[in-house]
């Protein structure tokens, strides 16, 4: 299997501060790969860093994509290439409605104009498929949505831009069951109909259930602490991170 994202020795920080420590991983195409670890262990940041957040900088290591160097790309060139981050805390924008903000970020991805009508059958097919009613196309971005309304909405921009690699950022926090279940089914969707990859960052082992999961990856304070199967999930979910932990880090 060929890679799609591979890492090597990736340093990164804010400002001053190192925050990730010579992190290696790869990703092949069509996989799903977990990212578990404690609070405050560079999950996010490594998923922000992938993405090229300029809120980070990298200092070390590169990041290849479907074989191009993306190191120093944009991130809004990351995402024509095909890399997508759902957010931990997705923002809200007051006076862009939520299929205004999906079609124009189809439009910028893809570099093509989308005629409004197919836009709509492809955006109202999605919506349909996340119980969502349709009346939240019209509504302002995020705006007054509920935790779980906007972590749909992610799921939503998922189905509709269709990337070759997501990365979810704890997409299930916050979630009760049902929703859990209605994620996970838009999650399954974008993988049975794309064939794209996954990085999940989670604790909670709701959301893999219709997933088959390649690889495991614990981070703690910065750095691969564990790697393993599907197996290494159940094992952190009964007996925690402790063991992983870097000492002196
Ligand atoms: P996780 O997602 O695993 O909970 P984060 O990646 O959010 O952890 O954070 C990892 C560490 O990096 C934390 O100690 C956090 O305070 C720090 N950190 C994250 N972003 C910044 C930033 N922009 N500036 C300074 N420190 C940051
Ligand atoms: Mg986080």
């Amino acid at each position: 299997m060929s890679e799609l994202l591979y890492i090597e020795n990736l340093t990164a920080g804010a400002e001053e501060t190192e925050l990730l420590h010579g992190v290696s991983l790869s990703v092949g195409e069509g996989e799903t790969h977990v990212v578990m670890g404690h609070n405050g262990a560079g999950k996010s940041t490594l998923g922000s860093v992938i993405m090229g957040s300029p809120e980070y900088k990298v200092t070390g290591g590169n990041i290849v994509f479907n074989g191009e160097d993306i190191t120093e790309l944009s991130a809004d060139k990351r995402a024509r290439l095909g890399l997508f981050l759902s957010f931990q805390n997705p923002i809200e924008i007051a006076g862009i409605t939520l299929a205004e903000f999906l079609r124009n970020a189809l439009e910028q991805v893809t570099g093509k104009r989308i005629k409004l009508w197919d836009f709509k059958k492809k955006l109202y097919a999605a919506m349909e498929l996340l119980d969502m009613d349709k009346s939240y196309a019209d509504r302002d971005l995020n705006v007054g949505f509920s935790g779980g309304e906007k972590k749909k909405a992610e799921i939503l921009q998922l189905l509709i831009l269709e990337p070759k690699l997501a990365i979810l950022d704890e997409t299930d926090s916050g979630l009760d069951v049902d929703a859990v279940k209605t994620v996970s089914k838009g999650i399954d969707e974008y993988k049975k109909r794309t064939g794209g990859a996954l990085i999940v960052i989670t604790h909670n082992t709701k959301i893999l259930e219709a997933l088959s999961v390649d690889k495991t990856h614990i981070l703690s304070a910065g750095k691969i602490a564990a790697e393993g199967g599907a197996e290494l999930v159940d094992d952190v979910t009964k007996n925690g991170f402790e063991r992983f932990s870097q000492q002196g880090a």
